[in-house]
C-alpha cells in the first residue's frame, strides 16, 4: 500500500475573479472546476488543473470575498511548488511574471513568486519518471508550461515530531534534514519543513494554504483512514466528495493533511471538453441552486476570449 504523491492543495482567497484570472490567463492552468465548499455551499471552491483535471496538478481556493490576507506560520504550507520542464522554462516564466508586474527570484533551478494575495510558489527544473501534467494556453507553449506539483514546504518548530507518522504510517522516505518524499507506482511529490518566522504566529486567511492532500487509490483509501486511526491522529471518517473521498486528520506538527483517491475525477459530472465553464453542485447541493447563485461572485469563463 503506497501514497501517490500530492493529490491536490486547498487555499484560500478573497477575491475569486482575481485568482481564477492569476491561475488561468497568467499561469495557464485549466479551471476545471467551479463548485461550492461541501460544508458551507455559499462559498466558492475553484479547481485548477493540467487539461483533464488530474489529481497531481490541482490547486484549489475556497473563496471567502473580501478575507483579508492570511500569514503562513508553524503548522501552515508557505510554499506550493510545481514542476517545470527546463532552464528554458524558468526564463519564460520569469519574462511572463514580470511582464504581468509579478516580481520573481530566481536561484538554481528554481524560481519564486507570490500570487497576488502573497500565497508563495515556486517553479523547480527537476527531473522525476512522471508523467507531465499540461494544461493549454494560447501564450504558453506546453514546452514551457507548469507540469503538476513537486510538492510543497511547511512551517515546523520541531520536524522530528512528525517523523514517525511520515515515515512509518504514511510511507514517507526521508531525503535530507526536514525534508521527505511521497513516491508511489505512478508520482512522488515532496514535503518539506522550514524554521517558522520570527514574527509571530500563522494567521489564516486569503493567500495561505489550507491543507494538503496526499493521493491513494481507490481500493487502498479505507485502509489508510484505518491505519492513521490505529496510530492514534483521530482521522475523520471517509467523506464522499463526489469526484474523489477524502479522510482529514492533523500531523504531529499541524499541518492539516488530507488522504484524497485517484477518482472517481472530475468527469463524471461534465462533459471533458467543457470542465469548469458552469456552476457544478453536488447532487446533495443541486436544490441549493438559487439560492447559492444568488450570493456568489459572477465569475468569467477564462477561455471565452480564446475564440472570440
Ligand atoms: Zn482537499
Amino acid at each position: 500500500m503506497q501514497l501517490e504523491g500530492v493529490h491536490h492543495v486547498t487555499c484560500i482567497t478573497g477575491d475569486a475573479p482575481g485568482n481564477v484570472r492569476f491561475y488561468t490567463d497568467v499561469l495557464g492552468l485549466r479551471l476545471v472546476k467551479k463548485t461550492v465548499n461541501q460544508d458551507d455551499p455559499t462559498v466558492y471552491h475553484l479547481f485548477y488543473a493540467d487539461e483533464e483535471g488530474s489529481a497531481g496538478a490541482d490547486i484549489t481556493f475556497f473563496e471567502y470575498p473580501g478575507a483579508r490576507r492570511g500569514r503562513a506560520g508553524a503548522g501552515m504550507v508557505h510554499t506550493v511548488t510545481f514542476r517545470v520542464a527546463s532552464e528554458d522554462a524558468l526564463a519564460f516564466w520569469e519574462s511572463r511574471l514580470a511582464s504581468e508586474g509579478v516580481s520573481s527570484s530566481r536561484t538554481h533551478a528554481r524560481l519564486r513568486f507570490e500570487d497576488p494575495e502573497g500565497l508563495g510558489l515556486e517553479l523547480a527544473v527537476v527531473s522525476v519518471p512522471d508523467e507531465p501534467l499540461v494544461a493549454r494556453h494560447p501564450q504558453i507553449p506546453a514546452e514551457v508550461a507548469l507540469q503538476g506539483f513537486d510538492g510543497v514546504r511547511a512551517f515546523a518548530a520541531d520536524p522530528d515530531r512528525s517523523r514517525a507518522l511520515l515515515e512509518t504510517v504514511l510511507g514517507f522516505r526521508g531525503t535530507g534534514e526536514g525534508s521527505w518524499e511521497l513516491r508511489g507506482e505512478l508520482r512522488g511529490g515532496l514535503y518539506g519543513y522550514d524554521t517558522p518566522p520570527a514574527a509571530g504566529g500563522g494567521v489564516p486567511g486569503a493567500g495561505t494554504v489550507h491543507h494538503v492532500a496526499w493521493a491513494s487509490t481507490m481500493e487502498d483509501h479505507d485502509a489508510w483512514q484505518r491505519r492513521v486511526a490505529d496510530a492514534g491522529l483521530q482521522p475523520t471518517p471517509v467523506i464522499d466528495r463526489f469526484w474523489f473521498r477524502s479522510v482529514y486528520f492533523r500531523e504531529p506538527n499541524g499541518v492539516l493533511f488530507e488522504l484524497a483517491t485517484l477518482g472517481p475525477g472530475f468527469g463524471i459530472d461534465e462533459d471533458p471538453d467543457h470542465l469548469g465553464e458552469s456552476l457544478i453542485l453536488p447532487p446533495a447541493f443541486e436544490h441549493l441552486r438559487s439560492q447559492v447563485e444568488k450570493v456568489l461572485t459572477p465569475l468569467p469563463d477564462p477561455r471565452v476570449a480564446w475564440t472570440a
